[in-house]
């Protein structure tokens, strides 16, 4: 197969630049550590001595309760709450469109601050996925991605900027705003929900973006999520998926701990360079390197490996057996992941039988292989469909973009 790179065109597609997005004229807490809500609380006037206790009453209202205004934090006293409305908010990124599922998975389009030139909103999803017992909601690191991986939808959406720490943990708050996941709240009617005491059990960054390209949100966010006095989701229940940003991938480990995916989707680096092009810059052999140094990592706590099943590509029995050689010793799940198609793409999933075939090969070798079961497609929910509606982009575009990605620092 002659590579997509060597083939692109020499055009100049321009993406936004990170971090260009304009806070509303009333910052949120949302998304504020302790430090930071202590120092929004000296502003306002609370003397030292009472901080400490303040900021545990925030953070209770906040992310325990789920207040989304000033107004009913009766603990705070009135003129701590009329001080705070005046200058703050706990909003959370706008849902601007709901999708619900046959099956039950839920899509949310969330509006955040846009850059006001551009007149584009920039638009990240959320997405649901219930269970009898659990539920996990897919979250999203960045408007679009700066990556190109050629299977991925996301990656070809022209507008990219990161996410702040409130939007990503505003995700987490805005879905359980929707399902009513609060102490005390009304679950939605429809669809098929979780009998289990609570719907969010489980994270996973696996929606919008690179999380290990805005390492710093995305740990701040989830340590905000994992906090036990708040959400108190536990750190073995969310999973960072990561296309490979080696350099980054210790630092998750140390600074946030939660559990790792890598998608790996290839064995060989040549087919990897082109369906993961970051893997020009970090190759396998990095990768499996950074996977064996991960803190943390152990038999109870394995990484995941993610494999899209791409028909003809990546999915011989060959490819299986180099999978299986290439994780030797490392405590490893393999996640094989249907391929989802989206309009425009050039792959296909793999027969059905070839993926049992493989799995098998996987299995065989003393693995768990469980073949991702395509949750939400008639949503356009599932891994890899999310991409902003507003955004559209030519295959012309695409493949110089996918060329920039390979020059890009
Ligand atoms: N950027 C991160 C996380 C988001 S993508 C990453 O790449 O890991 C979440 C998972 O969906 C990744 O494993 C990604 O490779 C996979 N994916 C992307 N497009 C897909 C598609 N069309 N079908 C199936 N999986 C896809
Ligand atoms: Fe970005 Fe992940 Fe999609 Fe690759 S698979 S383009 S890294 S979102």
């Amino acid at each position: 197969m002659t590579s997509l790179v060597e083939a692109a065109p020499a055009l100049f597609v321009e993406k936004a630049p990170l971090e260009a997005n304009v806070a509303p004229s009333m910052p949120s807490l949302v998304g504020l550590s302790r430090a930071q809500l202590a120092d929004v609380l000296g502003d306002v006037g609370v003397p030292v001595a009472q901080r400490k206790m303040r900021v545990q009453q925030l953070w209770h209202w906040i992310y325990y309760r789920g207040f989304t205004d000033f107004d009913s934090m009766t603990t705070l006293g009135k003129e701590l709450r009329a001080a705070l409305a005046e200058r703050y908010t706990v909003a959370r990124p706008e849902v601007v469109a709901e999708q619900v599922s046959i099956d039950g998975t839920r899509k949310w389009l969330l509006r955040l601050p846009g850059d006001p030139d551009s007149k584009l909103p920039h638009d990240v999803e959320c997405v649901y996925i219930p269970d009898t017992e659990r539920g996990t909601l897919c979250v999203s690191s960045q408007v679009g991605c700066t990556l190109t991986c050629s299977f991925c939808h996301t990656g070809t959406q022209r507008l990219v900027r990161n996410l702040t720490a409130g939007e990503i943990a505003g995700q987490v708050l805005a879905a359980r705003d929707r399902l009513g996941d609060w102490p005390g709240g009304v679950r939605p009617t429809d669809g098929v929900i979780t009998t289990g005491e609570r719907c969010v059990t489980n994270i996973v960054m696996m929606g919008m973006g690179e999380p290990l390209y805005n390492l710093d949100a995305v740990r701040d966010a989830l340590l905000i999520v994992s906090d036990g006095e708040g959400i108190g989701i536990s750190k073995r229940r969310i999973t960072l998926s990561t296309s490979g940003v080696v350099p980054n991938i210790e630092r998750a480990g140390a600074e946030i701990g939660c559990m790792l995916a890598i998608s790996l989707h290839a064995v060989r680096d040549e087919l990897r360079n082109e369906l993961v092009p970051l893997n020009r810059k970090y190759p396998i052999a990095q990768l499996m390197e950074a996977c064996r140094n991960y803190p943390g990592a152990s038999n109870a706590r394995r990484i995941t490996f993610e494999y899209v099943m791409l028909k003809d590509v990546n999915d011989s029995i060959e490819d299986a057996k180099a999978l299986v050689r290439l994780l030797k010793g490392i405590p490893a799940k393999i996640n094989l992941i249907p391929f989802n198609p989206w309009p425009g793409t050039k792959y296909e999933c793999s027969d059905w039988d070839q993926i049992e075939k493989f799995s098998q090969v996987v299995f065989d070798a003393g693995y768990a292989s469980p073949v991702r079961t395509p949750r939400g497609r008639d949503i356009f929910a599932a891994c890899g469909q999310l991409k902003s509606a507003t955004e559209k982009m030519s295959a012309r575009e695409r493949m110089a973009l996918r060329a920039m990605a390979m020059t890009d620092d």
